[in-house]
């Protein structure tokens, strides 16, 4: 078998400029690799792994932990019998462009030795030994190999980001490292919480990766600012103007943010022409197309300056070389769980200290830099919170439930939790499970249950989709969860053309809701046009949601086949497909004074203003998701008809809730799985 390493790429041994250029290339790459922090302790760090099954290994951003320590184990022989290595990543985003950096300096096609695996897209082949991968994809590969037996090595990777799916792998992997002592598993964090991590791990070894930074000067604002998108941007034209050279790095808290931020920059750029020097604008952010998002990398042309508008993926997921100021308004999107209404939405919230620092940080990587605080000394003193919440304890549990209860675990209170999450959530998932069906009032797993499972969604989408074999539109209900799950980047809506885009938009309105809006552009795009670049320009759709959303639908339909469920049409019948959506009977609203009210728990909500039914109000909706901005917003709602509910869910509703008075009584027989929890 050919050796993967820096000899052996394919255009090695041609001559002229080209071969010059592609040796200066890798040689580049080479100089880089052995500049790293982590390079002089290779040979320790891989005496530490030989010696030890479980280690900790901390380093600071940027020293080498996700791009190197995979190519050492694979160099030393980890994946000889076609063994892998696995290495965990919260973010997409990372999964994607670290595996396409460790390909690239191993000069191999990514996919081939080198691969990544993110939820609905694999790009990995049999000669895959150094995978990469979304924590919740290798949880997902508890399902098919509960021992991980064709796994040498699993690093996980990132594990201060403490995600759900990070910390349900915890407990997971640690209970397997116990029968498979071949098995090595190293959990990387960058210079937070390692102390946790090794007595989580029954006190295992730390190993620190000294790091090299330079100074960083932090200023705070002298009073709060009114409006941090706007201070951002003038922040970074004063950098640009006044700082000697070095590149810019933002922290905003999502797309929307950044694409406004990205277009107020580049106007007024515009307006300032050749005032200034060169001001190149890139965002980064988990939905963003990756060979724009591999942009960021591209080293800044002498002269120029560089600015990345990024989330929080920045923080400490991806490196980006010669950043020399942080701008950092102090804010990130998280989720946030009622455990009382079992509602999640997700919050603009001040981040936490420990987030803030990681950010200074990022400026002083290659020289000593500068981070701009949008806020005052007092309000990062007193506002913000030590450190940041693990997902476990803000989070809806119903996925994580229904794939432990198929990986056999029953006993969830007695879980290995690094942290256990809030008793309430914990029943709250049950009951949810329960009422859907996939749990029966023991606990146990049903059939449906087991069904349900298999789709890597949201258990009430995955009910919906399998309830829509019943109704006959699987078809239909297939393509609204592909579209769903490309959420909220369907429609294109460009700061200096919102008029022409909104009525592009109100060209796809059908009757129904947002739901039959998305199945429309979704038939439009390829039917009507073909997939023509051109005919979605022209009709504000992204083009590249529309390919994913083609691509995801075409994952599920796959899955359709081993969970038996026949895809055929509703030909047109729409009613059918919206009583289908009551599988997401939790979130039902009823209008009421102003606004709406969710049926079980009367907490007020309110229509989204993009939403196709923001004008028409009607009496009673099932919404996607809660968004709260303003004000709680419901996203993609879809009308339904009150007696729908009680047709499919007759366990949860009674005809009187469904009339005027509420009542916040517990589906019967529900008090059995409370039980069971103690
Ligand atoms: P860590 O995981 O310890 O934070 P990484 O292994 O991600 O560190 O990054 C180490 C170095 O690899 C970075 O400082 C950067 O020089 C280089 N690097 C990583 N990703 C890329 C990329 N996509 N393009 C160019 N260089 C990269
Ligand atoms: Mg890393």
């Amino acid at each position: 078998e050919e050796e993967p390493g820096l000899q052996t790429h394919p255009e090695e041994g041609r001559s002229g400029v080209h071969s010059y250029l592609i040796k200066t290339f890798y040689l580049s790459i080479i100089i880089n690799q052995r500049s790293l922090p982590v390079f002089p302790y290779r040979q320790d760090l891989l005496a530490a792994i030989d010696q030890h099954q479980i280690l900790v290994i901390e380093g600071e951003t940027g020293s080498g932990k996700t791009t190197q320590i995979p190519q050492y184990l694979l160099e030393e022989g980890y994946t000889a019998g076609g063994m892998k290595i696995g290495c965990t990543q919260p973010r997409r985003v990372a999964a994607m462009s670290v595996s396409a950096r460790v390909a690239q300096e191993m000069a191999v096609k990514l996919g081939n030795e080198v691969g990544y695996s993110i939820r609905f897209e694999d790009c990995t082949s049999e000669r895959t030994v150094l995978k990469y991968m979304t924590d919740g994809m290798l949880l997902r590969e508890f399902l098919t190999e509960p021992d991980l037996a064709s796994y040498s090595v699993i690093i996980i990777d990132e594990a201060h980001e403490r995600t759900l799916h990070t910390d349900i792998l915890f407990g997971l992997i640690k209970d397997i490292a116990r029968f498979r002592s071949n098995l090595k598993v190293l959990v990387a964090s960058a210079t937070l919480d390692t102390e946790r991590f090794s007595s989580f791990f029954d006190d295992a070894p730390v190993f620190r990766i000294p790091g090299r930074r330079f100074p960083v000067d932090i200023y705070y604002t002298k009073a709060p600012e009114a409006d941090y998108l706007e201070a951002c941007v003038v922040s970074v034209l004063q950098i640009h103007v006044t700082q000697p050279p070095g590149d810019i790095l933002v922290f905003l808290t999502g797309q929307e943010e950044i694409e406004a931020c990205c277009e107020l920059l580049q106007e007024r750029c515009r307006r300032l022409g050749s005032k200034i020097a060169e001001l190149i604008v890139l965002p980064i952010y988990a939905n963003l197309p990756s060979d724009m998002q591999a942009k960021i990398f591209n080293p800044t042309p002498p002269g120029a300056r560089k600015v990345v508008v990024a989330t929080n993926i920045a923080e400490t997921s991806l490196t980006i070389d010669g950043i020399i100021y942080v701008i950092d308004p102090g804010f990130c999107k998280q989720k946030s769980y009622n455990a009382r209404t079992g509602m999640e939405s997700l919050i603009v919230t001040p981040c936490s200290r420990a987030s803030a620092n990681q950010r200074a940080g990022r400026a002083g990587r290659v020289a000593a830099g500068k981070c701009f605080r949008l806020y005052t000394a007092w309000a990062f003193k007193h506002e913000m919170e030590e450190t940041t919440v693990p997902e476990i304890q803000r989070t809806n549990l119903g996925n994580v439930v229904l794939l432990l209860k198929s990986l056999g675990i029953n006993d969830l209170i007695h879980f290995d939790f690094m942290d256990p999450p809030p008793h309430e959530t914990l029943v709250l998932a049950l009951e949810q499970l329960y009422a859907l069906g996939a749990l029966n009032h023991l606990g146990e797993l049903t059939k449906l249950g087991r069904r349900m499972a298999e789709l890597p969604v949201d258990p009430m989408l995955s009910k919906m989709i399998l309830a829509s074999e019943q109704y006959k539109c699987s078809e239909e209900v297939l393509t609204i969860a592909a579209m769903l799950s490309v959420n909220n980047s369907i429609f294109y809506r460009p700061k200096d053309k919102v008029v022409h885009a909104d009525n592009a938009r109100m060209n796809f309105v059908v009757p129904g809701g947002d739901h039959m809006v998305l199945l429309n552009v979704y038939t439009q795009v390829r039917m009507g046009s073909g997939y023509s670049t051109q005919w979605c320009y022209e009709n504000f759709i992204q083009f590249r949601s529309m390919k994913r959303a083609r691509d995801v639908r075409e994952q599920l339909e796959g899955l359709m086949d081993r969970i038996e469920v026949e895809v055929c049409s509703a030909d047109g019948d729409n009613m059918k497909i919206r009583k289908v959506s009551t599988g997401y009977f939790y979130h039902t609203a009823r209008l009421s004074k102003g606004g709406y009210k969710t049926v079980k728990h009367q907490q007020t909500v309110y229509v989204h203003p993009n939403s196709s039914l923001f004008e028409e109000q009607p009496r009673w909706l099932i919404y996607h998701e809660l968004v709260f901005t303003t004000k709680e917003f419901m996203r993609q709602v879809i009308e339904i008809d009150s007696s729908w509910l009680l047709e499919v869910a007759p366990h949860y509703y009674k005809s009187k809730e469904l009339e005027d008075s509420s009542s916040k009584k517990m589906p019967r027989k529900m008090g059995k799985a409370r039980e069971e929890l103690g």
